[in-house]
């Protein structure tokens, strides 16, 4: 897929104020500092298309950007910061679920995964609850030109191993990198083929 524009759209606390018409649409969520404003701004090539928050866990916001005026990208907040309070991640469990649940023209939810780390028991947890609530989703692992190809294989071995233990299969992933495009044009094509269909 060829990037011809990428416009920041809106930014809403609340999924009724969303886009109401039906273009497709595909979610972006991780822990916070997992790469997610890097790989978007990767993805569509440009500089701050997505902003980095000096204030990690504080900006809660479904933010939409419209992409080649033909599907919708949508930044979701990064979750997991240490530093926000019980009642606030309670707010926040509440706003994904609404988000989840009401958003049908979302096609597919990218979970990001740092591919240094081992599995985390937040991200675990979340793509469990995805499962269970029916909402597809894929992984992206993120930041790989950190690791050495054979640290990358491991951990993403590992990371399937893990997953497998809950799940009948490993769901669709890719790697990718902001630092060198690693990955770019996979999921370009993989969202170009989805649209189509
Ligand atoms: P976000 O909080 O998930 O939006 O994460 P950011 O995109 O702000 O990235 C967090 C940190 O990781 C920043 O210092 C980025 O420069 C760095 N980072 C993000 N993606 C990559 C990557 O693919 N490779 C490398 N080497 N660093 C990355």
């Amino acid at each position: 897929m060829h990037i011809k524009s990428a416009e920041f759209l809106m930014s809403n606390s609340d999924v009724a104020k969303c886009p109401k018409n039906r273009l497709p649409e595909y979610a972006f969520i991780g822990r916070s500092n997992v790469g997610k404003s890097s790989l978007i701004n990767m993805l569509m090539q440009r500089k701050n298309l997505a902003k980095t928050s000096g204030r990690p866990g504080k900006t809660q916001l479904i933010n939409h950007f419209i992409i080649n005026k033909s599907w919708y990208l949508v930044d979701l907040p990064g979750y997991g910061y240490a530093r926000v309070s019980k009642s606030s991640k309670k707010t926040f469990q509440k706003f994904i679920t609404n988000y989840f649940e009401k958003r049908t023209q979302m096609v597919l939810a990218f979970v990001l995964i740092d591919c240094r780390l081992e599995p985390q028991p937040i991200d675990l947890e979340f793509m469990e609850w995805m499962g269970e609530s029916g909402i597809p989703f894929n992984i992206i692992f993120t930041k790989a030109d950190k690791l050495k190809p054979n640290a990358l294989n491991r951990n993403v071995e590992a990371y399937i191993q893990k997953m497998l233990e809950t799940w009948e299969a490993m769901p669709q992933y890719f790697i990718t990198s902001a630092s060198n495009f690693t990955g770019r044009d996979e999921l370009l094509n993989y969202i170009d083929e989805l649209n189509a269909t």
